[in-house]
C-alpha cells in the first residue's frame, strides 16, 4: 500500500473555519442580498453610464419572468454570446432566478463552434447583441440546430445620451439588420416590458447546475464543465476571503471577457458579493483600459499577463493616474518576472499572479495581496482548497520522492462533473480530488510552480487552444497526410501555436500557402506561428503521432536562438 498523500493546507484552510463562510447559497440570492444591502450604490459603469443594483435586480427580474413567459423553466439551458455589456449581468442572474442553465459562448466563435456547443448543450434560448460579429452568427447556428430563439440587445440601447448618438452615427457599419417578422427573433427591450413579479422555483445552491461552460479539459476535446450556484458563490466567497481589507473602495475594471470563468468569478460573482462596482469594456483595448482605470478611479485590475505588457507598452501608461489601484491578479498563463516587476514600478499597485481551470469554477490558488509574493509561482492554496501532488502516470500514488507531481485538488469550487460525459468524469476525478493535468512542485512554505503540463493546451496569452482542433481542420486540406500542433515560445504570447504536416502523394503545397489557407478558418488567438512541411512526423512505437519530439525540438531551438 502507498503512503497517504501530504495535503497542503494553507494557515485559513481549517474545514471549521470555511464550512460556516462557505453556507449554501444561490448567485441570484447573493444578487439579491447584495441589492438589500447597497441598493442604491452603482454596481455597472458602461462607458460612463451608470446602473444600480437596484436597477440591475430590477433587468434581471424582467429578464426571468420574460424568458419564464416564452416557456423557459427550471434545468432549460440559456446561452449567452455576448461580450462585455450590461445586458450579460441581466441575462445571467435572470435566467439564474429561473432556475435555468446559463451557458457561456465566447463572442469569437465561429458558427461551427457555436453550433456545436449549442446542440451539446440543448440551448434553447441565446442571448446576442445586433452586432453584425454576433447576429448573423447566432441566426445561422439557429438554422441549423435545435436553438428557438435569438433575444437581441443594442448596445446604443446602454450608451449614456451623448454617445449613444455618435454610435448610431459613426458604428452604423457595426450594427447588424434585426430580421424582419421572424417571431423567434425578440427584442431585448421587448423581453423585458413586464413588471418583474413572477414567481420562480426554488433553487438547490448545492445540486443544481448554474452554469455550463465549454473547455477542452484534460483532452482537447471541447466539454460542458457543470458549475453549480454553490461552486460559483463558494469561489467568489473564496477570492473574497483573500481581500486583507474587504471593506475597501471597490471599483474593478472589467476587461477579461465575462464568458470565461476567470472573469465570471473574479469580476463578476465576487464583486456582486462585496458590493463593488465593475467599469466595463466590451473588450480589451489598452488605451481604453488606461483611460478607464483613471476615470473611475479603479481599485483592482484583474488580467491575463498579455494584457499586462500590452498596457505597459503603450504610450498612454505614463500619463495615466493609477494611484487608486490597490491589486491586479495575473492569471490564465503564466506571469513573466519581468512583467509582474515592470508593472508594480509602474502603476504602484501590487501584481498577484493566481491559478485556476475552467473546473475549478476559476480560482484554486494565489499569492497573497499583502505579504510575500513568490514571482514565477502561482502561490498557495485560496480559502477552503486543499491541494497536492501525485504521479504522473498513476494518480492514485503520490509522486516518486522529491518530484515534481500533476496537481490536483478539492474545494466547495470543484464542479459537478462534464455534462453528458461520466466517461470524462472517471478520467478527472480522483479519490474526490480533481486532476489538473498541470505537472507542479510545492515549496516549503506551500507555493505551489507549475513546470509543465500534461495536457495537450496551448496558453496563448489567457486563451486556450487545442492541438487537435487545429489538426482537425488541417486534414481537411487533401494535400494533408499527417498534422501535428504544438505551443511554441513566442515572447508576447507566451506560447503560439505552430503546425508540422507531410504532404498526401502527389501534393505540392508549401508551408505558406497552408498557412494562408489555414489561418482564415480559425479564431483570432488559435492562428499558427508556421505550418512547416516535413517529409516524416515523430510516432510512438505503436504508431501515434507523437508531439513530444517537436516540443523539445522547438525548445531547444528557442533557447540556441
Ligand atoms: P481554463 O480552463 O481555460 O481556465 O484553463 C486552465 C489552465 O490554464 C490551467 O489548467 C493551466 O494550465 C493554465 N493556467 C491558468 N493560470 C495559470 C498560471 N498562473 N500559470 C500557468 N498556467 C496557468
Amino acid at each position: 500500500m502507498s503512503a497517504p498523500l501530504p495535503i497542503w493546507k494553507t494557515h485559513y484552510n481549517h474545514p471549521s473555519e470555511w464550512d460556516q463562510s462557505f453556507a449554501p447559497l444561490s448567485l441570484p440570492a447573493m444578487l439579491e442580498a447584495s441589492a438589500a444591502a447597497h441598493g442604491a450604490a452603482d454596481l455597472m459603469d458602461f462607458m460612463g453610464r451608470r446602473y444600480s443594483y437596484a436597477e440591475t435586480l430590477d433587468a434581471a427580474n424582467r429578464v426571468a419572468c420574460g424568458l419564464q413567459a416564452m416557456g423557459i423553466a427550471k434545468g432549460d439551458r440559456v446561452g449567452l454570446f455576448l461580450p462585455n455589456v450590461p445586458h450579460y449581468l441581466a441575462a445571467y442572474y435572470g435566467a439564474l432566478k429561473i432556475g435555468a442553465t446559463v451557458v457561456n459562448f465566447s463572442p469569437l466563435y465561429t458558427v461551427d463552434e457555436l453550433a456545436h456547443q449549442v446542440s451539446d448543450s440543448g440551448t434553447r434560448v441565446l442571448f446576442t447583441l445586433s452586432a453584425k460579429a454576433l447576429l448573423p452568427t447566432a441566426l445561422k447556428v439557429m438554422a441549423h440546430s435545435a436553438l428557438e430563439r435569438v433575444i437581441v440587445g443594442s448596445v446604443a440601447g446602454v450608451l449614456p445620451m451623448g454617445k449613444s448618438i455618435l454610435y448610431r452615427l459613426f458604428k452604423r457599419d457595426e450594427v447588424a439588420e434585426m430580421p424582419h417578422g421572424d417571431p423567434r427573433v425578440t427584442r431585448f427591450s421587448a423581453l423585458v416590458d413586464n413588471d418583474g413579479a413572477c414567481s420562480c422555483a426554488p433553487i438547490d445552491p448545492v445540486n443544481d447546475v448554474a452554469l455550463i461552460q465549454y473547455t477542452g479539459g484534460t483532452t482537447g476535446t471541447p466539454k460542458g464543465a457543470m458549475l453549480t450556484h454553490q461552486n460559483l458563490t463558494g469561489n467568489a466567497r473564496q477570492v473574497d476571503l483573500l481581500d486583507p481589507d474587504p471593506s475597501a473602495p471597490d471599483r474593478i475594471v472589467g476587461v477579461l471577457p465575462f464568458f470565461h470563468v476567470f472573469a465570471n468569478t473574479c469580476v463578476l460573482n465576487r464583486t456582486v458579493h462585496r458590493g463593488g462596482m465593475i467599469a466595463m469594456l466590451p473588450r480589451f483595448d489598452a488605451a481604453q483600459t488606461l483611460a478607464l482605470v483613471q476615470r473611475v478611479k479603479a481599485t483592482a485590475l484583474p488580467g491575463v499577463p498579455t494584457m499586462y505588457q500590452a498596457l505597459l507598452d503603450h504610450p498612454r501608461v505614463d500619463r495615466t493616474d493609477f494611484s487608486s489601484l490597490r491589486v491586479c491578479i495575473s492569471g490564465g498563463a503564466p506571469l513573466p518576472a519581468e512583467v509582474k516587476a515592470r508593472f508594480e514600478e509602474h502603476t504602484g499597485a501590487k501584481v498577484v499572479e493566481g491559478y485556476g481551470l475552467t473546473e475549478s469554477s476559476g480560482v484554486v490558488s494565489t499569492n497573497p495581496y499583502e505579504g510575500l509574493n513568490k514571482p514565477g509561482t502561482i502561490g498557495q492554496p485560496i480559502p477552503g482548497t486543499l491541494v497536492k501532488l501525485v504521479d504522473k502516470e498513476d494518480p492514485t500514488r503520490p509522486p516518486p520522492q522529491g518530484q515534481p507531481g500533476e496537481l490536483v485538488f478539492a474545494g466547495p469550487q470543484v464542479m459537478k462533473g462534464y455534462w453528458n460525459r461520466p466517461d470524462a468524469d472517471a478520467d478527472v476525478f480522483v479519490d474526490g480530488f480533481l486532476r489538473t493535468g498541470d505537472v507542479g512542485e510545492i515549496d516549503a512554505d506551500g507555493y505551489i510552480r507549475i513546470v509543465d503540463r500534461l495536457k495537450d493546451m496551448i496558453a496563448v496569452g489567457g486563451f486556450k487552444v487545442f492541438p487537435s482542433q487545429i489538426e482537425a481542420i488541417l486534414y481537411r486540406n487533401p494535400a494533408v497526410k499527417e498534422a501535428l500542433v504544438i505551443g511554441v515560445p513566442d515572447a508576447y504570447h507566451g506560447e503560439m501555436p505552430k503546425a508540422f504536416v507531410t504532404l498526401s502523394e502527389g501534393a505540392a503545397m508549401d508551408g505558406e500557402a497552408l498557412k494562408a489557407w489555414l489561418n482564415p478558418q480559425l479564431g483570432k488567438h488559435e492562428r499558427v506561428l508556421a505550418v512547416e512541411v516535413r517529409l516524416n512526423l515523430p510516432k510512438t512505437l505503436i504508431g501515434k503521432l507523437s508531439r513530444k519530439e517537436l516540443v523539445a525540438e522547438e525548445k531547444q531551438r528557442a533557447a540556441s536562438a
